[in-house]
């Protein structure tokens, strides 16, 4: 058996895992690093998605590998096209970093996900201009499913991540088995479908365990809780606040929104967001425990000023056009200042202008603290905060395990060989676990198992 890591190898993210048994070849996430090309690309000088693969190829931001790409990806490359010899892609969950390069990857291989997955991508792809998968055989299990290729079987089972429908795969060969981790964590609401993939995963006995490790570091410099702690800071933060309270969260990450939608409700606010946020609730709500954002009394959905600058209905896409009797508008906000929750994003930001909020108003930043001194979105986010005089939070819970709870995973598992990925410190491993259990992957390097 051998595998080769294109990707999430030294970094956190762009997890690309390619897994070989005699003639069958599965691909385990194919997503798209964060720092992909960041040393030839910026802003508007990016690849051209005309020119399909050729672009990435040429700084090495796509692996070369045969049977894989669409003829229309490589037409214009210098690979040359031959008929699928990949039997099937394997898809952890919906986040940028595991699914992003599926886009060129032949149509005529399947792509495995949850149910949650697709409906997360398709969310996406429609509300998103810049986001585009292609064209798939999407196939969708469920966990405990058993999905057959060749001479591999590959069960996935459910775990909890910062988005909903994750999962980790237990995959078995003819000597032997793998883990896969994908993303998870321990802290936050759903922590029993962590416990289910550990205890399948201990009772494979598996002969290699690959496992994430984003927060495996010589230290965790940031402050963490778990979700239940952001529910009680962030209810507390509200409380004691008499002005506009306005917070920011990664646009996926159902389970904050709903940990806020509990804070708006509990301390008498309503919780205003986006419309491509009300759409995604509305998208999922039959399968994920979501309150209905086109009914719920505690939700309203904040409509910025488009085209004709007049909030008229036909300003608004289609997706939008369902919420448009729960509109609020800037000047709305900036009357019930204290009786409003808003969730705005990043690119929002203009809103402030006209909302206005009163010196002292309240901004939790809920998500990851930024990652360098150099983040220029947290510069950025720091100069409307000091601009606007908002009294500023930090209070994220997040979706990965922390350095010990991945050490004691591994200990409970005791695969016999380890390979991490989606990290920064691979080599921290040998220390924590022992030099003899741990391969550390080269990227593109393949690895031969017996
Ligand atoms: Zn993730």
């Amino acid at each position: 058996m051998k595998l080769t890591l294109y990707g999430g190898v030294e970094e956190i993210g762009g997890n690309k895992i390619l897994m070989e048994e005699k003639h069958t070849r599965v691909l385990f996430d194919f997503g798209q690093s964060f720092t992909m090309g960041e040393d030839h690309f910026v802003q508007w000088l990016a690849p051209r998605k005309l020119n399909g693969c050729q672009d990435y190829f040429e700084f090495g931001l796509l692996p070369k590998i045969r049977g894989l790409y669409s003829k229309q990806m490589l037409a214009r490359s210098d690979l040359r096209y031959t008929k699928p010899q990949t039997d099937a892609v394997f898809l952890s969950h919906a986040h940028f970093d595991h699914v992003e390069h599926i886009y060129f990857i032949n149509p005529s291989i399947p792509v495995f996900c949850g149910h949650g997955t697709k409906k997360f991508m398709e969310v996406e792809e429609e509300t998103s201009s810049l986001t585009k998968y292609g064209r798939h055989d999407y196939c969708t299990f469920k966990s405990g499913d058993t999905v057959k290729a060749s001479e591999l079987t590959v069960e996935p089972v459910h775990v909890d991540h910062s988005i909903p429908g994750a999962y980790g795969f237990v995959t078995t060969y003819p000597e032997g088995s793998l883990v896969y981790t994908g993303d998870l964590r321990r802290h936050g609401t759903m922590s029993q479908m962590t416990d289910d993939f550990l205890e399948r995963a201990a009772e494979e006995k598996p002969s290699i365990m690959i496992t994430e490790g984003t927060r495996v570091a010589p230290e965790e410099r940031r402050k963490l809780y778990s979700e239940e702690q952001v529910l009680k800071m962030g209810t507390r933060i509200v409380e004691q606040s008499r002005k506009l309270v306005v917070m920011v969260c990664y646009s996926r990450d159902v389970d904050r929104f709903k940990t806020f939608y509990r804070v708006a409700k509990d301390t008498g606010r309503l919780f205003v967001i986006h419309p491509k946020t009300a759409y995604l609730f509305h998208e999922i709500m039959d399968k994920v425990d979501v309150p209905d954002p086109a009914k719920d009394p505690q939700i309203r959905v904040y409509f910025r000023r488009k085209r004709s600058g007049t909030y008229d209905d036909s300003d608004y896409y289609r997706w939008e056009q369902g919420f448009l009797d729960r509109m609020v508008t800037a000047e709305w906000v900036r009357k019930r200042q204290a009786e409003t929750l808003l969730s705005l994003s990043f690119n929002q930001f203009t809103e402030l202008i006209d909302i206005k909020p009163l010196p002292g108003s309240t901004f939790i930043h809920s998500m990851s603290e930024p990652f360098s001194e150099e983040d220029i979105e947290a510069k950025v986010t720091q100069n409307w905060i000091d601009h606007f005089k908002l009294t500023f939070y930090q209070l994220h819970a997040s979706g990965h395990a922390s350095c010990r709870e991945i050490i004691e995973m591994i200990k409970h598992i005791r695969p016999k060989k380890v390979i991490p990925v989606h990290t920064e410190h691979p080599e921290l491993f040998k220390k924590l676990v022992g030099p003899g259990k741990v391969s550390l992957p080269i990227a593109g390097k393949e690895l031969t198992f017996h």
